[in-house]
């Protein structure tokens, strides 16, 4: 990945995503600062927000903005990994799917939940990792959490900062109160004004699963105890990046 040259200036990438909504009070104020600046983003959505006919309508709301939408898991109460039933990260997954499918979203991607922006053995069960297999997801990770939800009045520095450091970004941010909201849209014109190029694309360093098929190794994010039973081809059988 090389940096590109924009006006003398090196431009970064960065994959905007938005977890945990859609929020009535948020959700359409940060679809409306999107929308200003034309950047569309990726919203990993939690199927207990989008059961309601209000939850829905947001969701139709994000996608006819141009927006990509993806299944972040139902509850969003336990990292898959420290579920006492394994099998309860697939009813996340599928519940959520449902509620989506009937929507009418065309892709599968999923996020798991990783209790903080973490990425360890603890972000999926192996019957959901199995799952997402068997169902040819993308299992999509990131590489920034600005922790918008802990420190909304400075995260954007922070978000800067990093997006500084690397070609391209996966920024994990939060369409819930108290969280992005407040300084999205000067984090989003320093951005521009750096010369950012905005993306809904995401790199293959980022997708350790495309379309059911594993770029990286899925064991990692899986439990020790749960790996025997993961059915996921070896890395030495993934697809090319
Ligand atoms: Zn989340």
């Amino acid at each position: 990945m090389t940096p590109l040259e924009h006006g003398g200036r090196i431009a970064r990438r960065v994959t905007l995503t938005f977890d945990n909504g859609p929020h009535p009070d948020v959700t359409p104020a940060v679809l409306a600062i999107l929308a200003r600046r034309g950047i569309k983003a990726t919203f990993f959505v939690l199927g207990k927000a989008i059961g309601s006919p209000e939850g829905r309508a947001l969701i139709e709301r994000t996608l006819g903005g141009g927006h990509r939408v993806g299944n972040h898991g139902f509850s969003h109460e336990t990292p898959f990994g420290l579920l006492a039933d394994p099998e309860e990260g697939v009813r996340e997954i599928v519940e959520t799917q449902r509620l989506l499918d009937k929507i009418g979203i065309g892709t599968r991607m999923f996020r798991p939940f990783g209790g903080g922006g973490y990425i360890n053995a603890e972000l999926l069960s192996a019957p959901a990792a199995n799952y997402l297999v068997r169902e040819r997801f993308d299992l999509v990770l990131w590489n920034s959490v600005p922790r918008d939800w802990e420190r909304p009045a400075d995260w954007a520095q922070h978000a800067l900062n990093e997006i500084a450091l690397r070609d391209w970004t996966v920024t994990v941010l939060h369409d819930i109160p108290d969280a992005s909201l407040e300084q999205l849209p000067a984090f989003l014109d320093q951005a521009l004004q750096a010369g950012v190029e905005f993306t809904t694309e995401l790199p293959i360093d980022f997708l350790p699963m495309a379309g059911g098929v594993a770029t990286a190794d899925i064991s990692a994010m899986v439990p020790p105890a749960q790996r025997a039973v993961l059915a996921v081809s070896e890395l030495s059988s993934a697809a090319p990046a």
